[in-house]
Formats: C-alpha cells, sequence, structure tokens
C-alpha cells in the first residue's frame, strides 16, 4: 500500500503528497478523525514514503520529461532524489509495513493506557540518528490514550524535536490531549467515508452485494470499524438489548465498552426512525433491511420525540467519556425511552 492508495480521503492524501513533494515536512503531525477512517494506514503510509528507497528513476519514466525537472529540484542535499509516495516494494516499506525498520516505532495503548515507560522508549528512539532511513518516525495511534505522566513526558519530546525526526499523533478523540499538545501539532483532518468509498474499502471481505452495502451503511463512513466487527451481529445485539431495556429487564451492558457500542448503535438507530418519520423514504436508512420493524417503531414515536431521544443518546455518548455509572445510565436511558414511546 502506498498514499495513494488510501480511499476516500482524498483531501488529507493530497496534503501529505504536498508537503512531500514541497520536502516540508514538520516534526510534529496530528491525524483526526473518527476511528476505522484510515487515520493510522495514512500515517504508516507517511512514513514508508518518507523513507522510500525507489529514486527518481521512476519518477521520469512514469511521467515524462516535465517532472524531470521538478525532480531534479526536489534533490536533497546529500543529492539524493526523493520519493514522493511510498513504492510500496523496497527493503525500507517492506521493513516499516512489516513493523521491523529500525528508523520506525509504531506505539499504541496498552489496557487503554499509553504510559510513561512507552513515552521513554519514544525518546530513546529519537535521541540516535536515523540507522537506514532519512527520517525517522513515531507513530503514536491513540494518542488520547496518555496518561497525565505520560502527556507531560511527550510534551518535553515535542517541544526539543530531534533532528531528522517526525512524530505522528493519531487520535479519534483529539479533544481530549493537553492543548499544549495539540498546539505543536500541525494537524490533518480525516473524515468518514462515503458508502461508495466504504465499499470499496471492505468489498473484497464480504460477499453479494446487498450485505456489502448494509455493512458499509451501518459503518458509518468507518470502514476500519466494519473489518474489525460483525455489524449485523452488532446490531442483533443492540436491539436485544433494547427489547430487554423496554422491558424493564436490569442493566444488561458488562463494560464501558458495551456502553460505548450501545449507544453508537443507538444513534444509528434513531436517526434511521428520524429519516423515515420526515421523509418516509426507506432507501436512506441505514438499516434499510429493516424497513418494517422501524414502521412498527415509529408507530409509537413522534418526530419530537425521536429526535429528543437523539439528543438524548448523543448526549449521553458524550458524557460516557467521564465515566458514567453503568447502571444508573441504563435506567435513565430506559425511563427516556419508555415514556417518549408510551407518551
Ligand atoms: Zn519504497
Amino acid at each position: 500500500m502506498s498514499l495513494r492508495d488510501i480511499i476516500g480521503q482524498g483531501k488529507a492524501i493530497e496534503m501529505l503528497l504536498g508537503i512531500l513533494k514541497r520536502q516540508s515536512v514538520a516534526s510534529s503531525y496530528l491525524f483526526c478523525g473518527e476511528s476505522g477512517v484510515g487515520k493510522k494506514a495514512a500515517a504508516i503510509n507517511f512514513a514508508k514514503a518518507m523513507n522510500c528507497l525507489k529514486t527518481v528513476a521512476r519518477h521520469e519514466s512514469r511521467v515524462g520529461s516535465e517532472n524531470i525537472v521538478r525532480n531534479l529540484e526536489l534533490r536533497t542535499r546529500n543529492s539524493e532524489p526523493v520519493q514522493i509516495d511510498a513504492c510500496d516494494e523496497c527493503e525500507s516499506c517492506l521493513k516499516i509495513e512489516a513493523g521491523t525498520h529500525p528508523d520506525f516505532l509504531l506505539v499504541s495503548p496498552e489496557d487503554r493506557q499509553i504510559r510513561i515507560e512507552e513515552i521513554r522508549a519514544v525518546d530513546e528512539a529519537l535521541s540516535f540518528k536515523p540507522f537506514e532511513g532519512r527520517k525517522k518516525v513515531v507513530v503514536v495511534d491513540d494518542a488520547e490514550a496518555m496518561n497525565i505522566s505520560a502527556a507531560n513526558a511527550f510534551l518535553k519530546t515535542l517541544e526539543e524535536p530531534p533532528e531528522d525526526s517526525v512524530i505522528i499523533l493519531v487520535s479519534s478523540k483529539p479533544d481530549l490531549l493537553p492543548a499544549t499538545i495539540r498546539s505543536r501539532c500541525s494537524r490533518i483532518n480525516f473524515v468518514p467515508l462515503t458508502t461508495d468509498s466504504c465499499m470499496k474499502v471492505i468489498g473484497r471481505t464480504i460477499e453479494g452485494q446487498e450485505a456489502l452495502e448494509l455493512v458499509a451503511r451501518l459503518s458509518m463512513g468507518r470502514p476500519g470499524y466494519a473489518l474489525s466487527a460483525d455489524l449485523s451481529e452488532e446490531r442483533s445485539w443492540f436491539l436485544g438489548l433494547l427489547k430487554g431495556m423496554l422491558g424493564a429487564e436490569k442493566d444488561g451492558w458488562t463494560s464501558r465498552d458495551d456502553m460505548e457500542r450501545w449507544f453508537d448503535q443507538g444513534l444509528i438507530f434513531f436517526r434511521d426512525l428520524a429519516v423515515l418519520a420526515i421523509t418516509g423514504d426507506p432507501a436512506r436508512l441505514i438499516n434499510m433491511d429493516l424497513k418494517s420493524y422501524m414502521a412498527g417503531f415509529s408507530k409509537s414515536l413522534d418526530i419530537k420525540g425521536i429526535i429528543y431521544i437523539h439528543q438524548e443518546l448523543s448526549r449521553l455518548r458524550r458524557l460516557l467519556l467521564f465515566n458514567l455509572n453503568k447502571s444508573i445510565t441504563w435506567n435513565y436511558t430506559a425511563s427516556l425511552l419508555r415514556k417518549e414511546l408510551t407518551g
């Protein structure tokens, strides 16, 4: 894979290629956007492009004489030719892809946290000059998972970035990062994909056009999410708990993760109910196969009630960041739904 192979992120990818072309790589970046839209893949391929071994010759043969001049201008001080996008074939590209390149480090949370030990490892990795590549690159995935001491240590690294190093923070919740960290990074925004782009990304993994379209829609523009979970199973799980909730059963979530997943599904479900109530057009539904179930459900709700529930669910979803009590949240949501449904 190379940067150009990343589907549905045209603007972000053009920005990154422009940075490479102008040789104006900053020392730190923040790749933001919802989870599962291609941020980490872009970071890894940006690292590959920065260190790719393929020479100017490749560009000459590919794009003709006009670009030779431009490519010559792009030579580095020691007159090494500059590669714009990763070739995905050379030793460097293959090593970064495999995570075995000595100048590339990928840090991810363990038990939802990035601890100070990991940031110290980053510092140590960055303290040497590049061994093989042109740039040392560190990618911190889910960067918002840094705890306070890790974030403080990391700020020092960002303030005095070692020469020839690039740090890329990847985050779906950048607001949780300290402002002092955010302000030191050049921000690149990633967007949810269109249903068509989603279908292109997950196409090979799902059989049948209808099933593919359903999963693409359920992923809400996050193909990475579609690939990491069985979304139709996820939806059955949500509907089962919804039924239990309406039937006044006890708290059916087992963890915070469960709560987040359930609210994510709930937002899609009530978004669909609103669309159905407003347009009456089942073709616009994300849960397009649940048309009649939805129609039955929406009979006991008016549009005001649907919108109110959606607002409340999205408020609670945001509050989940602050450790809401599980059974209180369950009971509150249940009484909210029951009141609107019967009221
Ligand atoms: Zn390469």
